[in-house]
C-alpha cells in the first residue's frame, strides 16, 4: 500500500510568526530521505523543512509568502517502495553549492555530530553564536582549545546575521540600487517604475542570510568546535545547564550539563520594547521590520538613531512615507553635524514629518490604524494615524537572563558585563565579549574583542584597544567616521585642524551623481598627525577603514596625501584631496580654499 506523509513545519524554537521564504520542489519531483522541501524563515532563524522518507511530491500545499504556524502541513508526499542509491550530497563549505543543500547538509551534520551525552566538558565554552561567539570559538579552536559553542536557536550568526546586519544591509542594497535606477532618469536612461515583488525580496534576503548561517556550521565542523543549540545558564563558575533547542538531539525540554576549564560569554544583545506599547503585530521592532511582512502606507520610525534611519530608507524605497521621533534635538548621534546636515538634505524626501524633542506617549491600537499621540516641542496637537510602527528606541545586554550570579560574575545594572582589557570579568577564567560587555553595539567590535578573548584564554598576550573604531550608517548616502569627530574635539578643547574636501570637485563623485558629498580629516595642530576622519557619500563605509589604518599609523598629511595611494578618478581620492588641503594646497580646489602656500 502507497504511504503517504503530510510533512509540516517542525518545532523551530521560535514562537514569532513564521512565512515560506523558498519552495524547493513541486508535484512529480523525485526526493530522497533528509532532501530540504521548503524553507521557512522566523525573524530568528532560517530553517529547512526536510524530506521525512525517499519518496515522490504529490502536493505543495504553501506558496512563498505565506504566514504559516509549527504544525502545519505544506508538503504531501508518497513513500517509494523500491530502494534507491543515496544520492551524494555536495560539500557544506562549497562555495558553489546551492545554499538550501549546504545550509541543510550543514546543519543536519553539525546537529548529529553533536548528539549529545548526558554531561559534557571540554576546555572553553563559548555561550552565544553571534558574531562574538563563533569568532572566539573559531580562533580558540585554531590555537588548539577544546571548544563547545552553546547558541540558544538552532542555527549559527546571531543577531548580525539573522536579523542584523546581514539582512539588512541585502535589503538596503536592493532599494538603494532601485532608487539609484529611478534617479537616472533625469541623465537620459528612463526606467519604467519597478514592479516590487516582496515574496521575492523577502526570499532573496533569506537566501543570503541562509548562505552566511549555513557556511558557519559547516566552518564549525571543520574546526571540530561542537555546537550545543539551546538557552544556556551557568549553575557554578566550571559549568553551564543547557535546556536543549530543536535540532540538538534530544527533544525540547531536555538538558545537557555541560563542564568547562574556561568560558567566553558572547550572549549579545535584544531590542528594548517600550512598556505602553499595546501588543499588535503592527508594531515592529527591528526583527519584526526585517521580517518585511508588508509596507506600510504610513509609518513611524520611534527613535532617529541609525537602525531606525536604516530601515526607514527601506520601507521609504518601497513606497512608505515615513514619520520619525527622536527624543533629542538631532537625528543620527555619532557623527559630526555637518555630515548629518548633508544627509538630511539628501533624505528629506524621505520624510513626512521629524519630530525632535519629542516623545511618543499613547498609542491606540484600533482596527484602522495605530493612533499615536506626542509630546515634547515638535508633538502634534492631534493623534496620528499609522499602518506601521518601528520601535528603534535602543538595544540591551543579554547579561541578567544568564544566571550570571551563580558563577560569580558581576554584572552591572543596565545588564553589561564589566571587562579588562584581556576581556576577562572579574572572574579570571570567564571571559565576555560584543554586545554584552558595552558600547558601542558593533560587530567589526565584537569579532576583535572575540580574538582577544580567545588568545587571552589560550594563554597568549593580547589586549584590546577601544580607542579606534569605526562607526557607519548604511543609508543612502552613507556616513562614516572613526577617531575624534570635530564636534568633540570642540568640546573637549582640543586643538586640530580641520581639512574639508567638497566631492562637488572629485570627478568621479561629479561622474556618480554624487556630488553633495563630504571627506573630512581632522589633525593634531601641533604634531600634525591624523586624529579623526570622516566622510559623507555612497561607500563611505568602504572607505573609513583608510582613514582608520591612518590614524593607528599616527600619519600625517604629508603621509597620506603625498603619495600616489590612489587611483583615478574614484572616490578615495577625496581622502588623497582632503590630506592636500590639510597640507595647505590642493590642485583640485580654487586657491582661495588652499589654507597655505
Ligand atoms: C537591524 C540591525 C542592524 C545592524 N547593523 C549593523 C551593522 O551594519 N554593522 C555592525 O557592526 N553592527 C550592526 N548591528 C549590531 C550587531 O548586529 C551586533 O553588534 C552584533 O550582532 C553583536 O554580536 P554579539 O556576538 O555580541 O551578539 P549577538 O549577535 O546578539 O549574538 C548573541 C548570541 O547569543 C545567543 N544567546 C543569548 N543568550 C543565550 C543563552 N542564554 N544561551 C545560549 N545562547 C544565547 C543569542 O541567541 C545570539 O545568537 C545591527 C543590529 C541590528 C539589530
Amino acid at each position: 500500500m502507497t504511504q503517504i506523509h503530510e510533512i509540516a513545519v517542525p518545532d523551530v524554537g521560535d514562537k514569532g510568526a513564521l512565512s515560506v521564504a523558498e519552495i524547493l520542489v513541486k508535484a512529480g519531483d523525485l526526493v530522497w530521505a533528509d532532501d530540504p522541501l521548503v524553507t521557512v524563515e522566523s525573524g530568528k532563524a532560517v530553517v529547512d523543512v526536510p524530506a521525512p522518507v525517499d519518496g515522490t511530491i504529490t502536493k505543495v500545499t504553501v506558496a512563498v509568502g505565506d504566514s504559516v504556524t509549527v504544525g502545519c502541513v505544506v508538503v504531501v508526499m508518497t513513500a517509494s517502495r523500491e530502494q534507491r542509491p543515496r544520492r551524494q550530497l555536495p560539500e557544506a563549505t562549497d562555495p558553489s553549492v546551492p545554499r538550501h543543500f549546504s545550509l541543510f547538509a550543514a546543519f543536519t551534520a553539525a546537529s548529529q555530530a553533536n548528539t549529545p551525552p548526558e554531561e559534557l566538558s571540554c576546555e572553553l565554552l563559548v555561550l552565544g553564536a553571534g558574531p562574538g561567539g563563533y569568532s572566539a570559538a573559531f580562533r580558540a579552536a585554531d590555537l588548539g582549545l577544546d571548544t563547545i559553542v552553546v547558541e540558544r536557536y538552532p542555527i549559527m550568526g546571531g543577531v548580525c546575521l539573522n536579523v542584523g546586519c546581514i539582512p539588512s544591509k541585502a535589503l538596503l542594497h536592493l532599494t538603494i540600487a532601485m532608487e539609484e535606477a529611478i534617479g537616472m532618469a533625469k541623465t537620459g536612461i528612463d526606467f519604467a517604475l519597478p514592479h516590487i515583488d516582496i515574496d521575492k525580496l523577502r526570499s532573496h534576503k533569506a537566501k543570503v542570510v541562509g548562505q552566511l548561517t549555513g557556511g558557519l556550521a559547516g566552518m564549525a565542523k571543520a574546526r571540530k568546535v561542537r555546537t550545543v543549540f539551546g538557552n544556556g545558564r551557568f549553575r557554578d563558575a566550571h559549568s553551564v545547564e543547557v535546556e536543549l533547542a530543536v535540532g540538538a538531539g534530544k527533544g525540547m525540554g531536555a538538558r545537557q550539563v555541560i563542564h568547562f576549564k574556561k568560558c567566553i560569554i558572547a550572549a549579545g544583545s535584544h531590542p528594548v520594547h517600550l512598556p505602553f506599547l499595546p501588543r499588535d503585530e503592527r508594531i515592529v521592532d527591528s526583527t519584526g521590520a526585517l521580517e518585511l511582512r508588508f509596507v506600510p502606507q504610513k509609518m513611524l520610525v520611534i527613535g532617529g538613531g541609525i537602525i531606525g534611519l536604516e530601515m526607514a530608507t527601506v520601507y521609504s524605497a518601497l513606497g512608505a512615507l515615513i514619520d520619525v521621533v527622536e527624543m533629542q534635538d538631532s537625528l543620527m548621534p555619532g557623527p559630526d553635524r555637518d555630515l548629518v546636515g548633508i544627509w538630511e538634505k539628501q533624505n528629506r524626501h524621505r520624510f513626512d514629518d521629524i519630530m525632535l524633542k519629542t516623545r511618543t506617549v499613547a498609542v491606540d491600537a484600533r482596527d484602522d490604524g495605530l493612533w499615536v499621540r506626542f509630546e515634547g516641542e515638535d508633538a502634534p496637537a492631534e493623534a496620528r494615524r499609522y499602518d506601521m510602527i518601528l520601535q528603534a528606541a535602543g538595544r540591551k545586554p543579554n547579561g541578567m537572563g544568564i544566571d550570571a550570579d551563580k558563577a560569580g560574575i558581576s554584572v552591572s545594572a543596565a545588564g553589561f558585563i564589566p571587562v579588562d582589557c584581556r576581556m576577562a570579568s572579574n572572574v579570571p577564567h570567564i571571559f565576555a565579549v560584543g554586545d554584552i560587555v558595552g558600547m558601542p553595539l558593533l560587530a567589526h567590535k565584537a569579532v576583535h574583542q572575540a580574538h582577544v578573548a580567545a588568545e587571552s584564554a589560550a594563554g597568549l598576550a593580547s589586549s584590546y584597544d577601544s580607542s579606534l573604531i569605526p562607526g557607519v550608517a548604511y543609508t543612502h548616502p552613507e556616513i562614516a567616521w572613526v577617531g575624534l569627530s570635530e564636534d568633540l574635539a570642540k568640546q573637549m578643547g582640543v586643538e586640530v585642524d580641520v581639512a574639508r574636501f567638497p566631492w562637488a570637485a572629485s570627478g568621479r563623485a561629479i561622474a556618480n551623481g554624487a556630488d553633495y558629498g563630504m571627506t573630512k580629516l581632522l589633525f593634531d595642530r601641533t604634531s600634525g598627525t591624523i586624529l579623526g576622519g570622516a566622510i559623507v557619500g555612497p561607500s563611505a563605509g568602504d572607505m573609513i577603514g583608510e582613514i582608520t589604518l591612518a590614524i593607528s599609523l599616527k600619519c600625517d598629511a604629508a603621509a597620506i596625501g603625498k603619495a600616489i595611494h590612489h587611483p583615478h578618478p574614484t572616490l578615495g581620492e577625496t581622502i588623497g584631496m582632503a590630506a592636500h588641503v590639510a597640507h595647505g594646497t590642493c590642485t583640485d580646489l580654487p586657491a582661495m580654499q588652499s589654507r597655505r602656500s
